[in-house]
């Protein structure tokens, strides 16, 4: 055996110990609420594709025209052969449904985040992180080589105490804040946080990778939704999510903008976004802006899910958004009930430790815009019937107390192994 397979081996088994070893799934035909799974016809509740824009027509036809128009690669780096109209289009019509003075796309989210975060804060200077906040933040943080400090799942007052101590030693404070929990489904009390950095003249990173599109009147997203924006610094938002293409981009000022050109290592050292995927985005943040009714549709469809596995006593805390999580607990009947599901042709991804804290697996439902209500109902159905049979004891708890409010004391792994979200 090579050193590296031996390398492999000692690790995967020690994952195969740890009942969190993960596989792929194999999926079939266009995103859209019913998919083949592993060869399985299946309604799809865990992607997040929640608008249905990924097999738009108008998507997909201006995906197609730029890759025949311009070809499939943006053939470099945006400062070398890779800045293309297309991009420059894109990022002001992004500035404009933000609401920022300027924007600028990124390959992903993640790669945005371990992009803006090091731009903006380095040694010596601190980092504030929510427990919970996404892998990307983290090692955007960790990239930083600032301090981090990390914080009680929303917790204001360690905010405060935080920016105090670091404003008055003079240090250069950011304060990042994921917008929806990938893995929960709530939001942060925003407004509190946000002051408090404001008061201390911190700046502000707000991760909205699961609320642009989604939330906020005009779909700018969960600082929409709460009236931050005039809060944020720096906006983060994806585009392969809610909007249906792929890469991500920061919204803030035109100074933020420049600084990022110039010195955002995962913006300057990586291939462009190649023309289908730019056109994709400018057509599906039209359809964002001119189809509210479907973020209206989404929350209704999650709304309905919470609400009918409520009626069965089972607890959905504290999803308030498109990501609803029913935390199970152990690993095993987490996938167990996962594999039940589809089986009876449902969809739904069971979430362990490292994308959730240890004891708190999951299993994560993402319904779409376009599903029926009864699909929504026959999803709860089946789902109770499971859960009977695998983990009858999540069935009549409808408090918070054994469900993801759990997460803020066990917390996610800021240290340790590397998380990863969805
Ligand atoms: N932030 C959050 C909160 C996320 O959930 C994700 C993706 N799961 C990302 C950032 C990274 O975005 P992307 O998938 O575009 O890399």
């Amino acid at each position: 055996m090579s050193l590296v397979d031996d390398v492999a081996k000692q690790t995967l088994d020690a994952i195969r110990e740890r009942g969190t070893h993960r596989r792929m799934r194999v999926l079939a035909g266009p995103q859209a609420t019913r998919m083949e799974v592993d060869g399985r016809d299946c309604l799809l509740f865990a992607g997040s594709n929640y608008l249905d824009l990924a097999q738009h027509p108008e998507v997909t036809a201006a995906a197609a025209e730029a890759a025949e128009a311009h070809g499939c690669a943006a053939g470099g780096s945006r400062l070398i052969t890779g800045n293309l109209d297309l991009h420059e289009a894109l990022e002001a019509e992004l500035a404009e449904f933000i609401g920022t003075e300027a924007a600028l796309v990124f390959g992903t989210g993640y790669m945005a985040n371990v992009g803006v975060i090091p731009a903006l804060v380095g040694p010596g200077d601190v980092i504030v992180s929510d427990r919970l906040n996404h892998a990307s933040i983290i090692d955007g943080a960790r990239l930083s080589r600032a301090r981090v400090e990390v914080i009680g799942h929303g917790d204001a007052g360690a905010l405060e105490k935080v920016c105090s101590e670091t404003r008055q030693a003079g240090r250069r404070v950011l304060l990042a804040l994921d917008g929806v929990y990938s893995m929960d489904g709530h939001m942060p009390p925003l407004r509190e946080m946000l002051s408090i950095a404001k008061h201390y003249d911190c700046m502000t990173l707000l991760d909205d990778a699961h609320g642009t599109g989604c939330l906020g009147r005009l779909g700018r997203g969960s600082g929409e939704h709460q009236d931050v924006l005039d809060l944020v610094d720096v906006h983060m938002g994806t585009l392969g999510k809610a909007l249906g293409a792929f890469g991500a981009f920061v919204a803030g000022s035109a100074l933020l903008r420049e600084l990022l050109v110039n010195t955002a290592r995962s913006f300057i050292f990586s291939c462009a976004l190649s023309p289908p995927q730019v056109a994709a985005a400018r057509a599906a943040v039209s359809l964002v802006r001119r189809e509210p009714g479907r973020r209206v549709a989404l929350q209704l469809r999650a709304k309905r899910l919470r609400d009918g596995l409520a009626a069965h006593g089972v607890s959905t805390a504290p999803s308030e958004t498109q990501i609803v999580p029913v935390v199970i607990g152990d690993n095993a009947s987490t996938m167990a009930v996962c594999e039940d599901l589809l089986e009876r042709g449902f969809y739904a991804q069971g979430i362990r430790f490292p994308s959730v804290p240890e004891g708190t697996a999951r299993l994560r439902i993402t319904p779409m815009a376009t599903h029926t209500d009864a699909e929504i109902d026959a999803l709860t159905r089946a789902l109770v019937e499971v859960l009977e049979r695998r983990a009858p004891q999540v069935l009549g708890r409808t408090d918070d107390a054994g469900g993801v409010a759990g997460v803020s004391t066990a917390g996610r792994a800021h240290a340790g192994p590397p998380p990863s979200g969805v």
